[in-house]
């Protein structure tokens, strides 16, 4: 299936999941995050503190997904990821690989709960500071190789303005 692509408000999604671009605490924060915690209620926020006592007791490491309810949102489920944090991965090339991993596990998440539509914010791209258009490319190829093997998946990628929504499809030459 082709991969969407959209502006508006990750909240509204009507997806089987949405994808959170959260903090290691996973207890809300600015951002997107802010917006899905606000939109979705304490039900979010309440699975989260389940996690954090049960898996993740330090914190969600960079790079790795988990899945919550999504309370009040139209989706079923979140998946909260931690994207990298421009500038402290010691290296570019560690940023870069951790922000696929972030997508990758992600999408596992997804394919685990039996979902069959996904969509992600940009995940790092905003105060984590990552560049656009280079987070736009491994975002975008990390998805592509996915669909490779889930081919039956639908994959969107939704931006809060037009502008980033076209950074990103300059940035691979859409
Ligand atoms: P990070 O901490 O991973 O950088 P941010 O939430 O600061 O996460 O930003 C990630 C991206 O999500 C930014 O490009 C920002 O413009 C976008 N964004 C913020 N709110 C929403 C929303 N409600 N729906 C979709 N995208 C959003």
């Amino acid at each position: 299936m082709p991969i969407r692509i959209e502006t508006g408000d990750i909240t509204r999604a009507r997806a089987c999941a949405i994808v959170n671009a959260a903090n290691s605490s996973c207890m809300g924060g600015g951002g997107v995050d802010g917006a899905i915690h606000r939109a979705g209620g304490s039900a979010i926020l309440e699975a989260c503190k389940e996690i954090r006592r049960t898996k993740y007791s330090e914190g969600l490491p960079t790079g790795q997904a988990v899945a919550t309810t999504a309370g009040r949102l139209p989706a079923k489920y979140v998946i909260h990821t931690v994207g990298p944090i421009w500038g402290r991965c010691g290296d570019e090339a560690r940023c870069d690989a951790l922000l696929a991993d972030a997508y990758r596990n992600s999408l596992q998440e997804v394919v685990k709960l039996g979902c069959d539509s996904v969509v992600f914010p940009a995940i790092s791209t905003g105060v984590y500071g990552f560049p656009p258009e280079r987070a736009a490319r491994i975002a975008y190829r990390t998805v592509s190789e996915f669909l490779k093997t889930h081919p039956d998946m639908r994959v969107t990628f939704i931006f809060h303005s037009d502008h980033s929504r076209r950074i990103f499809e300059k940035a691979n030459g859409l």
